[in-house]
């Protein structure tokens, strides 16, 4: 079965827009790197995961059947991403006298719980690295027989001088040999491997090591790279459709998994390779070590020093649509604010469009603006457009509205629906005011004032209708009074 769709996205490993041609339509194998659960996730990792539920969205709503698998890292990532240091897990455990499982656990649970709150879909498939050792061991143990990898003394090393006798390892980021070494250092007489850029697939545990498993070298756990490999493999097959991750990623860690996927079988595992831009705050990328990386919790009150408020979780969304994934988003309260309002004035024109009456012909072109929305998400997921798309939608819905434009019942019909589908389904982004109570809450005692108003003019108590109307404004609750009657909506 085919799907009618332009989509084009662009494949970093290819550096240029491709039409999406899925390997086995309908189906669409798609899988993402997930966090590493040893603390909280930070609002840049959430943007990551974030603009995947975008493209996941759009994918399902083109009619594809998408396969999501995003993974847990629970076990094998260092402190350092080439082998170096403690893992990350049991070095968190012994500082909050834990077990290693209590530490994945709590962060699993708050990264679900943070995923929810921005309105993400939950993948298909969630492996965790803990449940896939066996698999690990399998794939370490078949590099090794195709000659790619050797073990020293417990620890099993992927040989990439060898590797790149037959393949180009930089292939993924564009970088020669050279380019690559120049960014390592030196090896010293204690190191084991024999390669400036060999990367360990699996590692000798020291005695005292929390998190370990027993393998053909001995006790053991799985290096950071094979875990992505070995699970995708197993889930989505040995090539699938679609492979993605934050761009800090492409350099060690997927250029890593194309090798070890070359080395065990022989193809590569991914057709498309997408990758996210990082979220910034004042130009530098937000990360724990920089100590830039605030929560989404702070967030959502406004309890941290870097923020003047607190925002809706749907607000963050919005605000991170309006920024193509593959651009850099920079965190500031002044854009945040504004997007506060550009989400308002959005959800505003979404209930005013419920409520247009339609006239016998439309003097407005509905395919068109139709036609752009998808333009714009087949150009490479392109949100920022699409928003501004939708925001020429809003322009004709307050016209109509006003009795400047007219609208064929056919036509309202379609612009309701599309524009439904392309902000709740697509975007992921509803009106948290309606869903909640304090939204039931609000439309009560606005109805209530309202017609307290209404009764205050039909006795022609001026003052107190005019009253009733400025407290209301300077609220920011804006009341319209229509042909149809009195409306309501928050200033936007
Ligand atoms: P980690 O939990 O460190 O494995 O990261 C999870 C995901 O978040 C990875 O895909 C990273 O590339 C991504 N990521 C980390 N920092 C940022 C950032 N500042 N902006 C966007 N994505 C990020
Ligand atoms: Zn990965």
């Amino acid at each position: 079965m085919t799907i009618k769709s332009n989509l084009v996205v662009y494949n970093t490993l290819t550096r240029k827009k491709e039409k999406f041609e899925a390997l086995n339509p309908p189906f669409v194998g798609f899988y993402v790197c997930g966090p590493t659960v040893y603390s909280d996730v930070h609002l840049g990792n959430c943007r990551t995961f974030i603009s995947f539920d975008l493209i996941y969205r759009y994918l399902l709503h083109l009619g594809y059947k998408v396969r999501y698998v995003r993974n847990i890292t629970d076990a094998g990532h260092l402190e350092g991403d080439r082998d170096e240091g403690d893992d990350k897990f049991s070095k968190k455990a012994r500082l909050e006298q834990l077990e290693p499982m209590e530490i994945v656990q709590s962060y699993t649970l708050g990264f679900h719980h943070v995923m929810r709150a921005f309105n993400t879909l939950p993948p298909n498939i969630e492996p965790t690295a803990t449940g896939h050792i066996c698999e690990q061991i399998e794939m370490a143990k078949e590099i090794i027989k195709n000659g790619y990898a050797y073990e020293v003394n417990g620890t099993v090393y992927f040989d990439v001088d060898k590797y790149t006798k037959t393949h180009h390892y930089g292939e993924l980021t564009n970088r020669k040999l050279e380019d690559l070494l120049e960014n390592t250092r030196e090896l010293s007489g204690q190191d084991e491997k024999r390669g400036r850029l060999d990367f360990a697939l699996w590692i000798k545990a020291k005695p005292e090591h929390l998190m370990k498993w027993l393998s053909p070298w001995g006790w053991g756990f799985p290096g950071w790279h094979l875990e992505c490999s070995a699970m995708s493999t197993k889930y989505l097959g040995e090539t699938f459709d679609i492979h993605g991750g934050g761009m800090d990623l492409q350099a060690t860690h997927h250029t890593n998994e194309i090798a070890q996927s070359q080395a065990s079988h022989h193809t590569a595992p991914a057709k498309y390779w997408l990758h996210t831009n990082m979220l910034t705050v004042n130009g530098v990328r937000m990360s724990k070590s920089a100590g830039n990386g605030f929560l989404p919790q702070e967030l959502f009150t406004g309890n941290h020093s870097l923020l003047e408020k607190g925002y809706d979780p749907m607000v963050v969304r919005f605000f991170m649509m309006q920024t193509h994934y593959r651009s850099t988003l920079d965190f500031s309260n002044e854009a945040l604010q504004a997007a506060e309002r550009g989400f308002a004035r959005l959800m505003n024109a979404l209930k005013t469009l419920y409520k247009l009456k339609n006239g016998t012909h439309s003097s407005i072109n509905v395919e068109k603006l139709i036609a752009s929305f998808y333009t714009a998400m087949d150009d490479d997921f392109n949100s920022p457009i699409l928003i501004a798309n939708l925001f020429e939608a809003v322009r004709i819905i307050n016209l109509i509205h006003d009795g400047k434009e007219t609208i064929n019942q056919t036509d309202l019909e379609k612009l309701q629906t599309t524009m439904k589908t392309f902000v709740n389904e697509v975007l992921g982004l509803f009106d948290q005011k309606e869903n909640n109570n304090d939204g039931k809450a609000l439309e009560t005692a606005m109805s209530l004032i309202i017609e307290q108003r209404l009764e205050a003019k039909n006795r022609k108590d001026f003052a107190t209708s005019d009253k009733i109307r400025d407290t209301l404004s300077s609220g920011g609750i804006i009341i319209k009074d229509t042909k149809e009657g009195t409306t309501w909506q928050l200033e936007s």
